[in-house]
């Protein structure tokens, strides 16, 4: 069922501007044939306010002429993923944790992506190569999947590729690392709790949202369905202008996590992508967001305020 709902995917501007009701104006202002292609849910296409630009859901998802700007300092590989590759597929950077870059593909493209110039393998297909280098190496713990979204992989390749894992002995986590169940909850389906079912080594979930409107009750059921298992979920919001760079937005969305016993992860500063600088604030107005945040929530509510520095082997906290 998810995959039909996939279809319904907003990939044209043309039909999302009708959809959006935008004047010519508006209209003047999209990228249309963006190298990182538009991919938008429908569900999440239903919550922006028809007829404007400015909208958080809409702002993190509509190429604009602001990306074909280039400013200095924004790269193509801004975190320098290419440096840890191990393997086409694999990358180290983290003491006793890998991450498996599984797919190419998402339920929906976010404009501010690290990864979106990322040279995925299109060749090789399967993870046998990375399989072993993961069982080779008894330092390894941990192994994230990432992408691409790891959920967008069908549910039988998904089973193998856990399955192998689950048998490697000096793995003792996987982690997920997914915003699917924002653009499409459906995709936590009974198949797929089936396949978590099989594995016994702990699962960790970490879900990527950025705006309190991107929750309602269809994210929370679904959610549900993987916390029933004991398995947590965690969460990570990329700071963004004009979308929540604003302290009762982030206290707004970190308080409803913790509400339905999402433990908020990290705040991150923007990864500088190329064509992503408009969506950059500093970070001295990130900190100052977070002090005004601190003093109103509990503090496990309060996730770290992190940065990415390019080449240095983990994130810094701001
Ligand atoms: S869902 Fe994640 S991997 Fe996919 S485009 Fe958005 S930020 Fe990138």
């Amino acid at each position: 069922m998810w995959k039909q709902i996939l279809r319904y995917n907003f990939v044209q501007w043309g039909k999302l501007a009708d959809f959006l009701e935008l004047n010519s104006e508006q209209r003047a202002f999209i990228a249309q044939s963006p190298s990182f292609p538009l991919n938008l849910p429908l569900r999440l296409a239903q919550k922006i306010r028809k007829g404007t630009l400015k909208d958080p859901i809409l702002q993190q998802f509509l190429p604009t002429l602001h990306e074909e700007k280039d400013k200095m300092g924004f790269a193509l590989d801004p975190v320098l993923d290419q440096s840890f590759r191990k393997s086409s597929k694999l990358l180290h950077k983290y003491c006793g944790r890998v991450l498996l870059v599984c797919t190419s593909a998402c339920a929906m493209n976010c404009r501010f992506c690290f990864r979106q110039n990322f040279e995925y393998e299109t060749e090789e297909k399967g993870f046998s190569n990375e399989l072993e280098l993961i069982s080779q190496d008894e330092s390894i713990r941990e192994v994230i999947l990432s992408g691409g979204d790891p959920l967008s992989l069908a549910d039988h390749t998904l089973q193998d590729l856990l399955c192998k894992l689950d048998a490697i002995p000096h793995i003792h986590r996987i982690r997920f690392h997914t915003r699917f169940p924002i653009g499409i909850p459906e995709r936590i389906d009974d198949n797929f709790l089936e396949v978590l079912k099989k594995i016994s080594k702990r699962i960790w979930f970490v879900i990527h949202v950025n705006h309190p409107m991107e929750l309602d009750d269809a994210v929370w059921r679904h959610l549900e369905l993987i916390q029933k298992m004991g398995i947590t979920i965690l969460s990570q919001t990329v700071l963004l202008k004009n979308v929540n760079d604003d302290p009762d937005i982030l206290k707004d969305l970190w308080e409803n996590l913790v509400d339905h016993g999402v433990m908020p992860y990290y705040l991150h500063q923007l990864d500088r992508v190329r064509g992503a600088a408009h969506f950059e604030v500093l970070e001295e107005r990130g900190k100052e967001i977070m002090q005004k945040i601190s003093g109103q929530i509990s503090g496990y509510a309060l996730p770290k305020y992190v940065k990415e520095v390019p080449g240095e082997l983990g994130k810094k906290v701001i």
